[in-house]
């Protein structure tokens, strides 16, 4: 009998804040001994092609994106990050939606980087700009040139409240959680919530909204991800449970970004068949 299939539903290249790219991606999964990989990067699907291209034998690629959402049901609105999967990347609404988002990115971390300058942290704009390498800007940039500048000495001290975390911390202009349902529904795709109770990241939304998301067309909740506790992870896999929701389990890697390892978590294959059943964009296999 063979080994069940080592499945990895949520990575990021250089599209957007990883440090592979789309083709490195692919091919460290593989290595990592994954069957199916996810490439999902923040707010685009520009990664795609090279991935494909790139692909491996043996090795699915699961098209997909994870999008900057905000749930506007308190005051201030929490941030919140969906994953959509095997959606039409040329569907006209969501894509003229993620355009959006990634011009508002830039402005945001500009912003961000006079912020900085304005205290006398020396950061250069255009550097930054340049180290993102034409994928969507993120704060992960701008902690990179606090390493360069000597100021930090990781990417989570730059996300400490001194930094990124907080004190030069600006909000996105994200999408409204349950228009982004609707917007990769209409895609032809699958929304799963990623990382919907990681306390440790900052303010999570209530068990009401997810149920609310369930009824909305969310199709899966993610459960096992570095960034939940194992007692959150329980909690996620009941909730699903409750609401008849899959469970995905990702590493959520991000290369040099963070420490994890792709294939760290991983989803069961009964959830990855349901999800390539219910998405408009065939998996690629290589
Ligand atoms: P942004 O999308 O610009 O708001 O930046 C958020 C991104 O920064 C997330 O997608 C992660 O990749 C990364 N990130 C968030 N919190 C941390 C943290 N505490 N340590 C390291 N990276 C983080
Ligand atoms: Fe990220
Ligand atoms: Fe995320
Ligand atoms: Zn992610």
């Amino acid at each position: 009998m063979s080994a069940p299939a080592r499945i990895d539903l949520h990575a990021h290249s250089t599209a957007s804040d990883g440090t592979l790219s789309p083709a490195d991606l692919v091919r460290a999964a593989a290595d990592a001994g994954l069957d199916v990989v996810a490439i999902t990067d923040h707010d685009t699907t520009a990664g795609w092609d090279a991935a494909v291209r790139a692909l491996p034998p043996g090795l699915t690629l699961v098209r997909g994106a994870e999008i900057s959402c905000r749930w506007y049901g308190v005051e201030p609105a929490i941030p919140l990050h969906l994953l959509g999967y095997l959606f039409d990347p040329d569907e006209p609404a969501l894509a003229a939606e993620l355009a959006r988002i990634r011009a508002a990115r830039e402005v945001r971390a500009e912003r961000i980087v006079e912020l900085l300058r304005a205290d006398g942290v020396e950061v250069s704009w255009p550097e930054i700009l340049a180290g993102a390498g034409g994928g969507v800007v993120g704060r992960p940039h701008i902690a990179q040139a606090l390493i360069r500048a000597g100021l930090v000495a990781s990417t989570t001290e730059a996300f400490g409240p001194r930094w990124l975390g907080e004190r030069y911390r600006l909000p996105k202009e994200d999408v409204d959680v349950f228009r982004a349902v609707a917007l990769v529904r209409a895609a032809g795709g699958v929304p799963v919530f990623a990382h919907p109770k990681a306390s440790r990241r900052g303010r999570i939304v209530p068990d009401e909204l997810i149920v609310d998301l369930a009824a909305a067309g969310l199709a899966g909740l993610e459960a096992d991800h570095e960034d939940h506790s194992p007692v959150e992870r329980a909690h996620v896999r009941r909730l699903a449970a409750e609401l008849g929701l899959l469970v995905t389990g990702s590493s959520d890697f991000h290369g040099t970004h963070k420490t994890v390892h792709l294939g760290a978590f991983t989803t069961d294959p009964a959830a990855y068949e349901a999800i390539v059943a219910a998405g408009v964009t065939p998996v690629a296999s290589g």
